[in-house]
């Protein structure tokens, strides 16, 4: 029986990613909501092209340029159906993209 040996040389590239201003996105992951399943990442906003705003579908209140959120798509239909939301309402969201 062969031991599995701890990954300890693991890169930790990406912890090192997180502590730099130029890096704008969190690693992505994977929820659920209602059984649909969703790419979910958190954005600082500051990469927000001149103007652009985001309408947040859960409060449809508009997300500030600069403002921590949530970006999700559903897997399963791609990223075309990408939304933007509040941190807090990604949590409320009920899995219906419109
Ligand atoms: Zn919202």
């Amino acid at each position: 029986m062969v031991a599995k040996r701890p990954r300890r040389n693991a890169p930790k590239r990406e912890y090192r990613e997180l502590d730099l201003n130029l890096v704008r996105t969190s690693l992505p992951k994977v929820e659920f909501k209602r059984g649909n399943e969703f790419q979910v990442q958190q954005t600082s906003g500051t990469n927000a092209e001149a103007g652009k705003s985001w309408l947040c579908p859960v409060c449809r209140i508009e997300i500030e340029p600069g403002l921590t959120h949530t970006v999700a798509w559903d897997l399963h239909r791609g990223v075309e159906t990408r939304r933007h939301f509040h941190n807090h309402c990604w949590k409320l969201f009920d899995g219906m993209l419109t």
